[in-house]
């Protein structure tokens, strides 16, 4: 058997708790050596040979503290090396270290652990992990990407929808960049179980797919395209820490963004048609530490955009639904309710939510008063941004009207 995974070895005569050695990208493997006995083949991808170690009664300890993150140490005790494993698949760490255990003891092992190789180990190459194409030539059109690709940037300008299948399909990856080319749309069902980093800027996306799962994804660029608003998609991406949608067409940011998407540090929503922000951008409470929104035709007067107190059987029996996180859904309410369920906000002043009675006022408010560093570059925007902001009942709302400087109604 072999793994792939990070290797270092430290020699514990010569190691004096100040370690320079880093972990390296290498392969790990058991074999039978001539005399019928289990070795142990180490080889790190930078070097050509591979070192061997006996393995019966030459086996110190196995330290599997972190074994279920993909982490072990094996101490050989002649030559008095550690080899410190990580990145490795948890599964086959498991099965190495029980083989290793078994061997050690001089035991037969599992007729199911092949004696791996060590000329094949030797010549193994290193495994492929990042591919930048920044011209159309350079596209693997024929051969295909290599499977072991864990970041791939395509700034070449031709690619264009429906984009190549093949790129969402390669497991390993981390970061994919597809900016300056020419996507108008991207595959529907996408799924990238690893992708932490996924970059469009400068394409031509007018939406995002209905269906997008990137279970871990932090970083979304999707600046420079023409998308018109959020989509649902991406407020479902609930890892996310910075997102920029930044130069494109949207008009509003929806209610719920924050509620949503409660890991958003960084939001850029610079050069869009934006006139006001919702409150929760302007409360306290919440990971945003930065938000972009310069050169945005934003409101500059106070004003009030809707008043409507009439307390409806619908409104009570929706705030019960989130007072008592009752669960819905399309087949328990009709959609227009779940809608409104979705995009609920609360009121600025007692915090209990408001569906569809309430009043609502633009204020301009100084984001920085809550921790939030807002960038401005265009020199005739304030850094006081107008923000939306709603209130449950009169009382609330005459309250808010006062804050505003407004007057009392
Ligand atoms: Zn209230």
């Amino acid at each position: 058997m072999k793994l792939d995974c990070k290797i270092k070895i430290q020699n514990r005569q010569r190691t004096n708790g100040l370690s320079t050695l880093k972990s390296a990208k290498g392969v790990i493997g058991l074999a039978k050596s001539n005399n019928d006995e289990w070795v142990l083949i180490v080889r790190l991808f930078k070097d050509t040979n591979a070192t061997q170690y006996k393995l019966r009664e030459n086996v110190q300890s196995l330290l599997h503290k972190c074994i279920n993150n993909g982490m072990a140490t094996i101490q050989i005790k002649v030559p008095s090396h550690d080899i410190q494993l990580s990145e490795a698949n948890v599964e086959s760490l498991k099965t190495l270290l029980s083989s290793i255990r078994l061997a050690s003891t001089g035991n037969n092992l599992p007729s199911s652990i092949k004696s791996t190789s060590i000329n094949i180990v030797e010549k193994l190459q290193r495994p492929i992990l990042q591919l930048i194409i920044n011209q159309a030539i350079d596209y693997p059109t024929l051969k295909g990407f290599p499977s072991t690709l864990e970041k791939l940037i395509i700034n070449s300008s031709h690619l264009r929808t429906p984009v190549d299948r093949r790129i969402f399909i390669l497991k390993n990856l981390h970061t994919l960049d597809l900016s300056d080319n020419n996507i108008t749309e991207l595959p529907s069902n996408m799924e990238m179980n690893h992708l932490h980093t996924l970059i469009i800027r400068s394409n031509r996306l007018k939406s995002f797919p209905n269906t997008f799962k990137c279970p871990i994804l932090k970083n979304l660029d999707l600046s420079q395209n023409q998308l018109e608003k959020i989509d649902l998609t991406i407020l479902n991406l609930n890892t996310l820490e910075r997102l920029n949608l930044s130069s494109n067409k949207i008009k509003f940011i929806p209610r719920q963004i924050l509620r949503l998407l409660s890991q958003l540090q960084v939001f850029n929503i610079a050069s869009n048609l934006i006139r006001f922000i919702p409150n929760c951008l302007a409360s306290s409470g919440t990971r945003l530490h930065t938000f972009h929104y310069a050169e945005n035709p934003l409101i500059t007067e106070k004003s009030i955009t809707c008043r409507r107190f009439n307390i409806t059987l619908v409104e009570l029996g929706l705030r019960a639904v989130i007072k008592y996180r009752i669960p819905y859904d399309f087949k328990t309410l009709p959609r227009t309710l779940c809608f409104l369920l979705d995009e609920y906000e609360i009121c600025a002043h007692c915090a209990l939510p408001c569906l569809t009675n309430f009043g609502e006022i633009i204020v301009p408010k100084q984001l920085s008063a809550i921790g939030v560093t807002v960038h401005v570059t265009a020199a005739n925007q304030s850094f006081s941004i107008p923000v939306q902001e709603r209130y449950c009942s009169i009382k609330c709302f005459n309250y808010g009207l006062k804050r505003a400087g407004m007057i009392q109604m």
